[in-house]
């Protein structure tokens, strides 16, 4: 379900959400809803939902009908637990159950955690696929209450972190630390970009900053062009136009180097 009805205000007990996905398979374990929180810190230049960047909702051309719509919805915790609580039969057998994405979900924290605190009250397991960019208090806050938490790490050099991201690393890394460190099931997930962080040197330069930080085992997730779209939508530039999607099998010099330096891979397909 693709959330459009614009919104008419923003009171404290709604959440700004772009897009809700029932029967998700890609966003955790079993069978899940997915709820996208709009607002991101980060700008990834190759961001495939470039829609959820934005903290506030916004124009974008939709195709279907052929007229701009509004992407962004505010909505109570209430409204969105009555999508997530359709298909809780599939949650209970599959092992599914809530995923809150974005954007970054925790920009958005006082909502995230209402949302995961009614989910658990209805037995329903939440994962949650961050960035990593929050304040630690509220990243520490969040992840504690999750069960089970997906975070990328997108570059290894500090410099060329905030070229292709506009955000700074350090305080991605902190977080990463504490992650690691907590209860909280988790993966870390490495978006490998042509030209930004796909080479075997790369590989290298990740092994060595992962286990600097007790990190030895990490999922690679391959570059794909499922928003290209999405930018001429909304009227941005895309710079990875002529960039080709990666296979599995395109990644695997990376993983053998990460794994050459103490740091196991999985690839997703
Ligand atoms: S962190 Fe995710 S949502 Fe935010 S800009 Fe990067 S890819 Fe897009």
């Amino acid at each position: 379900m693709t959330v459009s009805r614009a919104a008419e205000a923003s009171p404290e007990e709604k959440g700004l959400v772009f897009d809700i996905q029932r029967f998700s398979i890609h966003d955790g374990p079993g069978i899940r809803t997915c709820v996208f929180l709009k607002g991101c810190p980060l700008r990834c230049a190759w961001c495939s939902n470039p829609e959820s960047q934005g903290r506030q909702p916004e124009l974008m051309w939709d195709r279907r009908s052929g007229r701009s719509t509004t992407v962004g919805d505010w909505m109570t915790v209430d409204e969105v637990m009555a999508v997530v609580l359709r298909d809780k039969d599939y949650y209970e057998h599959s092992g599914g159950g809530m995923t809150l994405s974005g954007g970054e979900f925790m920009i958005q924290p006082e909502f995230s955690l209402a949302l995961i605190e009614a989910a658990h009250r209805q037995q329903i397991t939440v994962v949650g696929e961050t960035s990593g960019l929050a304040q630690p208090a509220v990243f520490s806050s969040i992840v504690d209450q999750l069960d089970f938490v997906m975070m990328d790490v997108k570059h290894y050099d500090p410099m060329r972190h905030v070229e292709v991201t506009r955000a700074r690393l350090p305080l991605i890394l902190q977080n990463a630390a504490y992650l690691e460190n907590s209860r909280t099931p988790h993966v870390f997930r490495i978006p490998v970009i042509p030209g930004v962080n796909d080479t075997p040197d790369d590989a290298e330069g990740f092994a060595e900053m992962l286990t600097e930080y007790g990190i030895t085992a990490v999922e690679l997730v391959p570059f794909h062009q499922y928003g290209k779209g999405k930018y001429a939508d909304l009227d941005r530039p895309y710079g990875f136009e002529d960039s080709p999607s990666l296979t599995p099998e395109d990644l695997t010099e990376f993983r053998s180097r990460l794994e050459s330096h103490g740091v196991t891979a999985s690839i997703s397909d």
